[in-house]
């Protein structure tokens, strides 16, 4: 049937909106016609990993080929299509000459760039248009800003425990949290002691190669590795329930235990690795959040309460939280600097390619992988970058185009406002900085480090000791008044004056030749 002999409705799917159980799709109307385009608008606003590029790639097309089984009608515009002009406006303008469309309805996207964009197209559309949820958060866009009306800082433990009572999650009978506490974050900060091998990484592995060629033949600018005949990612809904059963069955016993550790060699430790499906909706938070329950519930010997508690707090917790943030300050947000930090990333967050093993491990894994975990982005990478005093807007484009997970409202916020403490304490009530001890606390780099640990001052003296003084020293006038980072101060007041001489002026040499380190 031609689409030109019938008035239609066209409804749009973002690359991120891979929800299949969406109400959209409860039944088959012939009069909606799908529309789904991989666009340069998309792939080139930042250089993205080419694993993220493959990754959305792979998962939207297996998605409309799902749906079109089933009866849905898609039109999918690839990124080598002739008659794609590569931006949502250019395309709507043809296929609205195109066909006979009646009406144009879209799923509110989680991108405020987007959501602007879209809201803007859709006033200037000859034809009604309007917006329906995506029906995959747990929290409407403006819940978390209502909670927190008139605070300076939003407390994510209020925010969880909001969540836990809402969905009923971990309660005990009187509705107070199950084992007396909210929270087992203390119980969560073991360094890995090699007493539990992490499952190999083998699971839902896929051949991209043809998809790999289109991408390169279309000329997208990208970064980092790919293998392509062993694609670690889920691209398809089995996958991604695949992975969530293999990290239920296999990781989440030590998830909490070992959620903080760093390691050389393990680069996935007993981490989920969902939330490239969770972001692009393959998967539902509450889906996930029930699995999990459901293994604690059948083995609470195997599954702790602190590990299922600290899973869960990442879901119904961080997650949530993240985008309730994001909706309450931008577009704000995005510019936000209270350091004012304005140095150049260095080369090296490119290639890897440092002295700093701590470093150089994260930022391989992240070439390689498309991914680290949690503690890599926040205590080495964003460390490194605070402590030198990086410009927040460098670093957002580094972790919004490396990791295959990195869409701007759960990116931003985490490196804004979690890591960089950028937005002067709305998401943390301190920022996160730490000198080489948490490193030698936390993981076994330090020990393969080219940097020695008895050096004090001088060329192989460990640059995060001297750079976490500067950092404090050069903010006190910031943070001096803040009551969790008196002992800072008081560390810094009682440092014998040589000492601190010493300390200051071996940081500033190691900020001038930053691109060495
Ligand atoms: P797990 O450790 O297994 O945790 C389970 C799930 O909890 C994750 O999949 C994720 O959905 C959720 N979660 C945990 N912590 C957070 C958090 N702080 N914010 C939001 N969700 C959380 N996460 C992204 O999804 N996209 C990003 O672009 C992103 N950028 C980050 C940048 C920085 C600087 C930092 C510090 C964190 C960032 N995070 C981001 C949060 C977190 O690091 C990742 O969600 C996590 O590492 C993904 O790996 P995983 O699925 O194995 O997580």
């Amino acid at each position: 049937m031609a689409y030109e002999d019938m008035g239609i409705t066209v409804r749009l799917i973002l690359g991120d909106q891979l929800n299949h159980s969406h109400s959209w799709f409860d039944e088959v109307d012939e009069d909606v016609l799908y529309l789904m385009m991989e666009m340069r608008q998309e792939t080139d606003y930042v250089r993205h990993h080419i694993q993220k590029v493959v990754g959305f790639f792979s998962a939207m097309r297996a998605f409309s080929s799902k749906l079109s089984s089933q009866g849905h009608r898609f039109l999918y515009l690839s990124i080598t299509d002739p008659r794609n002009r590569q931006s949502i406006a250019n395309n709507l303008e043809w296929i609205f000459e195109q066909f006979e469309v009646e009406s144009f309805a879209y799923q509110l996207p989680d991108e405020y760039r987007l959501d602007q964009l879209l809201s803007d197209i859709a006033q200037e559309l000859p034809v009604p248009a309007h917006a329906v949820s995506s029906e995959h958060f747990l929290t409407s866009r403006s819940e978390l800003g209502a909670l927190f009306k008139g605070k300076k800082t939003y407390l994510m433990e209020t925010f969880y425990r909001t969540m836990r009572r809402k969905y009923g999650i971990l309660l005990d009978q009187e509705g107070g949290p199950i084992g007396g506490s909210w929270n087992y974050d203390s119980q969560n900060r073991n360094r890995y002691d090699r007493k539990v091998a992490p499952p190999p990484v083998t699971q839902t592995i896929s051949n991209v190669e043809e998809i790999y060629q289109e991408i390169s033949a279309a000329g997208i600018p990208v970064i980092g590795q790919i293998d392509t005949a062993q694609f670690l990612w889920p691209v398809t809904r089995p996958q991604a329930l695949e992975m969530l059963e293999d990290f239920v069955s296999t990781r989440l016993p030590w998830f909490g235990t070992y959620q903080d550790s760093m390691d050389n060699e393990e680069w996935a430790l007993f981490h989920s690795r969902i939330s490239f499906p969770l972001n692009v909706k393959l998967l539902h938070p509450l889906e996930v959040v029930d699995r999990a329950l459901e293994a604690w519930h059948q083995d609470p010997e195997l599954i702790s309460l602190p590990q299922i508690e600290g899973f869960v707090r990442q879901i119904i917790g961080w997650r949530e939280f993240m985008r309730g943030v994001y909706w309450a300050k931008m577009p704000e947000y995005a510019s936000m600097n209270y350091f004012r930090h304005s140095r150049q990333l260095p080369d090296w967050f490119w290639t890897g390619e440092t002295n700093m093993k701590c470093l150089s491990t994260a930022i391989q894994t992240s070439l390689n992988h498309a991914y680290a975990h949690h503690i890599q982005r926040l205590m080495v990478t964003g460390n490194f970058a605070l402590l030198a005093g990086i410009s927040p807007d460098e670093l957002d484009q580094w972790y919004l185009g490396i990791y295959i997970d990195a869409i701007e409202w759960v990116e931003i916020t985490n490196t804004r406002g979690m890591s960089q403490y950028a937005d002067g304490g709305i998401v943390g009530t301190k920022p996160y900085v730490a000198s080489a001890n948490y490193m030698n606390k936390m993981s076994n780099h330090c020990k393969a480090c080219h940097y020695n640990p008895k050096i004090r001052h001088g060329e192989r003296a460990r640059p995060l000791n001297s750079l976490y003084w500067h950092f404090y020293d050069r903010h006190e006038s910031l943070l001096r008044k803040n009551p969790r980072i008196g002992f800072a101060y008081r560390t810094l007041s009682k440092m014998n004056p040589e000492e601190y001489k010493q300390t200051m002026q071996q940081a500033e040499r190691y900020i001038q030749r930053m691109d060495s380190l």
